[in-house]
């Protein structure tokens, strides 16, 4: 297929809508092709600010009738001049309030979607990680020295899912471990970093739960911040999850 047909269905890919033998194959594709793994990265993050855009800009019923109840008291008396005077004020408040509350929001959901380009750039990249092992006591070890905290990795044997390896990444200015794992031929991100007050605010929002088409989990264990990201079913993520809570005992 050639690059302007792949690029055609990355948006159906983003959706997770994609059939998933073509899903495998424009993956395969964009680990080789640098112009359909920036457009996939691109289009990822034009979706967020679209998706970010829409739902914050959606006035909030109470508050409208809070303005409106504000506006019509004073109308009475005033003429018109002071009606367009008072709704010119009550609009100029509109803007400012939800402009600050989009814009406290659109902070946190900035870091689900910086976790988010993470995930999609690794899938879409040609060395997914730099520690290439399915054993956690060559994948731990690799860390070790590299990072400000430690983690545990699960024991996969007998379940479905497979370790692929892992790498280092950053949110931020910080450190942190991205793990792959496969479960069933989907790929799961898990994003271990050291735990913050702004890391856990944005993650334990629910409006963060629902992000993209994404599935998504995130906890924390011993100051450390765990987040899954993947296509996979909402079952596999909260399988590896009780994994990772298990193996950090
Ligand atoms: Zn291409």
């Amino acid at each position: 297929m050639s690059c302007d047909t792949w690029q055609a269905k990355i948006d159906t890919y983003l959706d997770a809508e994609l059939p998933e033998a073509e899903t495998r194959e424009l993956e395969a594709h964009m680990r080789e092709c640098a112009a359909c793994s920036s457009q996939a990265l691109m289009r990822s993050q034009l979706k967020r600010s679209i998706h970010l855009a829409g739902k914050e800009f959606a006035l909030n019923p109470e508050f409208r009738k809070r303005v409106q109840g504000e506006i019509r008291p004073k109308v009475a008396g005033r003429g018109w001049v002071g009606a367009l005077a008072g709704a010119a004020c009550a609009a100029l408040l509109a803007v400012v309030l939800i402009s600050s509350i989009w814009t406290q929001r659109a902070q946190r959901q900035q870091l689900i979607g910086e976790l988010t380009d993470l995930h999609v750039t690794t899938l879409a990249s040609s060395n997914r990680v730099d520690v290439v092992s399915t054993d956690r006591h060559t994948v731990k070890p690799w860390f070790q020295g590299k990072l400000p905290f430690t983690f545990n990795l699960p024991e996969l044997q007998g379940s479905p899912f497979e370790l692929l390896g892992g790498k280092l990444t950053y949110l931020g200015q910080d450190p942190g471990a991205e793990l792959l794992f496969s479960v069933r031929k989907h790929v799961l991100s898990v994003f271990v970093f050291k735990d913050a007050p702004e890391l856990a605010r944005a993650l334990a929002s629910g409006a963060a739960a629902h992000k993209l088409s994404f599935n998504l989990a995130s906890w924390s264990e011993g100051g450390v911040r765990y987040v899954i990201i993947t296509d996979a079913s909402r079952e596999d993520v909260n399988d590896l999850r009780a994994r990772f809570q298990a193996a950090a005992q």
